[in-house]
């Protein structure tokens, strides 16, 4: 249980907008309240052994402003850092143009492959999933790792995360023009049995809820509310059978 006192400590003070860059405001909000990552920065900053300047380097840019936002409550001081962070992103990522609206998940996934250039943190940020399927005919399950750091779920049908990530884990059966070529019967499978799992969690884990859905050639926004718990229980997801298997 998170007291009270750790939750006000945590909560970072508010970032003005400066000009379309709400979606940046909400990735630096979601990194700085992970207490994880925070201790990371003030404990084993990369900066420190950095021989390039913070306007240059985006992770000691990103060290920086996350320190800042942690222990500041001045918005003077925010928005001067902000400025210069803006600028390093700008600079080192150029999908991010200056100005324009881009997408807060796309800029979360380039800040967290910046931060996983350091050892430290790419034990944090890295996780595992096993995904395993099964086919009905032999018997014979066939299993794949495969890295992530952001979870990404569909919402549509969604009230909940708990709704969304049970859907996400569910059991899938593949059949008919969906089949599975087994391997070992040498041909598409009649029925096969597709789970996927965590099989390692990172110690920080990003839930990407996915807005944004096709239909008919459109892109349509969800704009509905997804309730969440301030505790999320994961246990639920993690692959224990897997967990005795050698990494393939
Ligand atoms: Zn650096
Ligand atoms: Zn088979």
């Amino acid at each position: 249980m998170i007291s009270s006192q750790v939750l006000s400590a945590l909560k970072p003070v508010g970032i003005p907008n400066l000009g379309n860059t709400c979606y940046i405001n909400a990735v630096m909000q979601a990194l700085a309240s992970s207490s994880a990552l925070l201790t990371h920065v003030s404990q084993m900053p990369h900066s420190k052994n950095c021989s390039q300047s913070s306007e240059k380097c985006l992770l000691c840019s990103l060290e920086q402003f996350l320190a800042l936002l942690s222990t500041s409550n001045s918005l003077e001081e925010v928005n001067f850092r902000m400025k210069s962070l803006l600028e390093c992103i700008y600079t080192n990522l150029p999908l991010f143009t200056k100005g324009s609206q881009e997408d807060a998940h796309e800029l979360l996934i380039s800040l967290i492959n910046t931060f996983r250039t350091e050892p430290a943190y790419n034990s944090l940020f890295l996780g595992q999933l096993c995904c395993q399927i099964r086919c009905q005919d032999c018997g014979i399950t066939s299993r794949k790792l495969e890295s992530f750091s952001v979870l990404s779920v569909d919402i549509q049908h969604a009230g909940s995360l708990h709704t969304s990530l049970h859907t996400h884990f569910h059991e899938e059966y593949l059949y008919g023009t969906n089949a599975y070529f087994c391997s070992q019967c040498k041909q598409p499978s009649s029925l096969a049995v597709k789970s996927v799992h965590i099989h390692s969690p990172p110690e920080v884990l990003f839930i990407h809820l996915k807005r944004f859905v096709y239909e008919e050639r459109q892109s349509k926004k969800l704009t509905h509310y997804v309730d969440y718990p301030r505790q999320l229980d994961v246990s639920a997801f993690i692959d224990k059978v897997s967990l005795a298997f050698d990494p393939l």
